[in-house]
């Protein structure tokens, strides 16, 4: 079969070849068949012995003839099929006819489209030659098409942008190049096309004009850069203006603190009050003022140490209490027991956020009161800070306004209340840059919540906690007479504790409950008035074991009636409250035992200490003087840097070194990084022991305090001064065994 059809082919490729010869031999094999058929039946038929049978003859003819016909029937089918054939082909040659021009007009106008594209397109061969150009391309090179194709023509390169390659090896990158037109910015796209598989591949380079574009970003950037620096100088400014404002601040805010020390008539005493917090009101707005321009810079730097959370929050509380409890108010915290004892984050930062918040809490209420709430947040690590309050509440329409700079809910509450409105601004974008949310809730009128969500950590390791144990109050029955946010923040604490609390807000409910049952402690607040409390201490003498009174630090040294076993001060530490209860109920009265609530005595040195003090500023030399003096110490002063030096040599050669120096940074002749760095290089040189130097400064800016630990100053003291302040600086480089005292 496959041979018949080699065969077959064979022929039939010879025959395409060699029209003329198939034709003479196809000519010559019917020439002779028929010659040979006609001369073989003429001889036949005429032969004596020939036999000739006419019937035979007959038969054998109509045979032939038959034969004959199907012969001509079969080639009739052959050429009816092989028309049929040719016009299928011929159908089909228009078909493609028709395809070819559409590939034409489709390639033309591909043609078209590439060659009017705005960007510029070029091809080149694998020797560099241009193989195709659109118009783009020639417009800018200022050629015709003839001229550039087969030609290395490129544009000059002024400037290198940088480089990147996409994952199908396209390269990207930008230059600029010099044109006809000018200096052109283009960014290209470059790749290699292969068009034919026998062909070596073709480079492709599409290029964008974005002179524009580029030109826009370069003035951006550098309208960027200008004002980083503008900031950078507003803020060094403010900081430079802020120092200049602390330094005659901090003699009028000291000045009238030892005013208020001597003895003078009440308006004397008013007047000088006046002085003091004016002055400190002042100091207030200074650091907002500081803190925004810092966080405007961008120089808010975060710490990220391990604090506790209840200390943070009822230190916060005692704080602000004394300012609450002026306005009648009462304030209260709560932290969730199920929260982490210590957590790691910037605890100075919180506490600035929440102590703004807390304070226009108190502010911005006339009754009821205040409550911090910390509670677990919605997603994991994330702790939730409350601020309540049952104050004059925030318009809805004032609600988002107020965290922006400057703006406060209305114009009354300036004229009322003052303000400048920088503290929620501050505080929002503290919250934020801490990665948290600050959100508010609010009904004129009725009081408003504060939430402050922010992601901290639990620390590892609990370093320098101290936790205080729960009492197990499982099954025991408190009855807490009192009202408020207060009394149900720890009515909340108490049955944490598993206590069965009753909360009773009046006195005489909280008599009628006496008798109901025996009750492990009774806490009667003593804001329900002095005799309603001390009756009802009596009539709990039958009922309760444990009678407990809360006070306020103002009403702590009132005479207590001896039926209560102890007091509480508010506002109430979990700690004292857990303390109390988990006493025994042969507990001394309160008389035998009181909290150590006094405020710490200003403790003076035994013997006291040598201090050179060097500072430019006459007032502040006159008062860090006084301050010392009162403290028990002994001061000597200097005016500029070189005076100290000349002091410290002259007291270490005299043999009666200075046991710390206070150390202004900025003074006429010698500043007091030099002459700190002029200190500690004589001690280096001389093996002698060093000296403690403080530095005393205005500048709160990072940089400021690096300088001083650089120039090797042991610690920082920021003016103002006051005598607690620096008492405490004292005591601690004592305990840290820098001096001896
Ligand atoms: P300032 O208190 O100095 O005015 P803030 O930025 O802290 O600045 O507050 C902006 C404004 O928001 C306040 O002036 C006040 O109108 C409103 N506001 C803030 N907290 C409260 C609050 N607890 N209750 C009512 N209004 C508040």
């Amino acid at each position: 079969m496959g041979r018949t059809f080699r065969i077959k082919v064979r022929m039939r490729r010879f025959r395409r070849q060699h029209p003329r010869i198939a034709f003479a031999i196809r000519s010559f094999m019917i020439f002779s068949a028929t010659f040979g058929g006609a001369y073989g039946f003429v001889t036949g038929s005429r032969a004596p012995n020939s036999g000739y049978d006419p019937n035979a003859f007959a038969i054998g003819a109509s045979f032939l003839f038959a034969l004959a016909c199907l012969g001509l029937a079969t080639l009739s089918m052959r050429l009816r099929f092989v028309n049929k054939r040719m016009r299928k082909l011929a159908a089909h040659n228009d078909a493609l006819i028709d395809r070819n021009w559409e590939l034409k007009e489709a390639e033309e106008r591909a043609r078209n489209l590439f060659e009017s594209q705005g960007d510029l397109i070029v091809l080149r061969d694998h020797q560099g030659r241009i193989t195709f150009v659109n118009d783009a391309y020639c417009a800018l090179a200022g050629q015709a098409r003839r001229a550039l194709v087969g030609t290395r023509f490129d544009f000059d390169v002024l400037e290198q942008g940088d480089s990147a390659r996409e994952s199908n090896g396209t390269r990207i990158h930008d230059q600029r190049i010099s044109t006809p037109l000018g200096a052109r910015w283009i960014a290209w796209r470059e790749g290699f096309v292969r068009h034919d598989a026998g062909q070596p591949a073709e480079l492709q380079s599409v290029g964008r004009d974005v002179t524009d574009r580029t030109e826009t970003e370069r003035a951006l950037s550098d309208a960027r850069d200008q004002a980083d620096a503008a900031n950078r100088a507003k803020s060094r400014f403010l900081a430079m203006a802020s120092h200049e404002i602390r330094t005659p601040l901090n003699g009028i805010i000291g000045m009238g603190g030892l005013l208020l020390d001597t003895t003078l008539t009440p308006e004397q005493t008013t007047y000088a009050r006046a002085v003091k917090t004016s002055g400190e009101a002042l100091m207030a707005l200074i650091e907002e003022l500081l803190d925004y321009s810092k966080i405007e810079a961008g120089k808010l730097d975060l710490d990220q140490r391990p604090f506790a959370l209840s200390t943070l929050i009822e230190e916060i509380t005692e704080l602000l209490a004394p300012r609450a409890q002026a306005k009648k108010l009462e304030i209260a915290a709560y932290v969730d027991e199920r929260l982490p004892l210590e957590v790691t984050g910037d605890a100075a930062r919180l506490r600035q956020v929440l102590l703004n918040l807390a304070g226009n809490a108190i502010k911005f209420t006339a009754t009821g009161g205040v409550a911090l709430i910390v509670e677990p947040g919605i997603w994991p690590n994330q702790i939730s800070f409350l601020v309540r309050d049952t104050g004059i509440g925030i318009a809805p329409e004032a609600q988002s306004r107020i965290f922006r700079e400057f703006e406060q809910a209305d114009d009354r509450v300036a004229r009322t209340y003052g303000g400048t409105g920088l503290g929620l601004a501050i505080s929002e974008r503290i919250v934020k840059r801490m990665g948290g949310r600050i959100t508010l809730e609010s009904e004129p009128g009725r009081g408003s919540t504060f939430e402050v969500a922010i992601p901290l950590a639990p620390s590892q390791g609990h370093a320098g906690q101290t936790t205080f144990p729960s009492p197990d109050l499982a099954g025991k029955s408190i009855l807490l007479v009192a009202g408020g946010i207060e009394a149900s923040l720890i009515a909340r604490r108490l049955e944490r504790w598993g206590a069965q609390t009753c909360l009773a807000a009046d006195a005489a409910v909280a008599e009628a409950l006496l008798p109901e049952r025996s009750w492990h402690a009774v806490l009667i607040d003593r804001a329900l008035g002095a005799s309603l409390t001390d009756r009802l201490g009596e009539v709990a003498r039958a009922h309760a074991t444990q009678r407990l009174v809360l006070l306020t630090p103002s009403s702590r040294h009132d005479k207590l009636s001896p039926a209560f076993t102890g007091f509480l001060v508010k506002p109430l530490r979990a700690a004292s409250l857990a303390a109390r209860l988990a006493l025994t109920p042969d507990v001394p009265s309160p008389d035998l035992a009181p909290e150590p609530v006094e405020p710490a005595a200003v403790k003076t040195s035994p013997g006291g200490l040598s201090i050179l003090v060097a500072e430019d500023n006459e007032i502040n030399a006159l008062l860090m003087r006084s301050l010392l003096t009162k403290l028990g110490h002994r001061v000597v002063l200097a005016v500029h840097g070189e005076a100290a030096l000349e002091s410290w040599l002259a007291a270490n050669s005299a043999g009666t070194p200075y046991d710390l120096v206070l150390m202004d940074i900025q003074m006429p002749e010698l500043d007091g990084i030099e002459a700190t760095k002029r200190i500690r290089a004589h001690e280096a040189a001389t093996g002698r022991h060093r000296t403690p130097i403080l530095a005393l400064t205005a500048n709160t800016l990072v940089e400021d305090r690096y300088a001083c630990f650089e120039a090797g100053m042991n610690g920082f003291l920021v003016k103002p001064l006051d005598r607690e302040k620096l008492d405490e600086a004292l005591a601690g480089l004592a305990s840290s065994r820098q001096i001896a005292v």
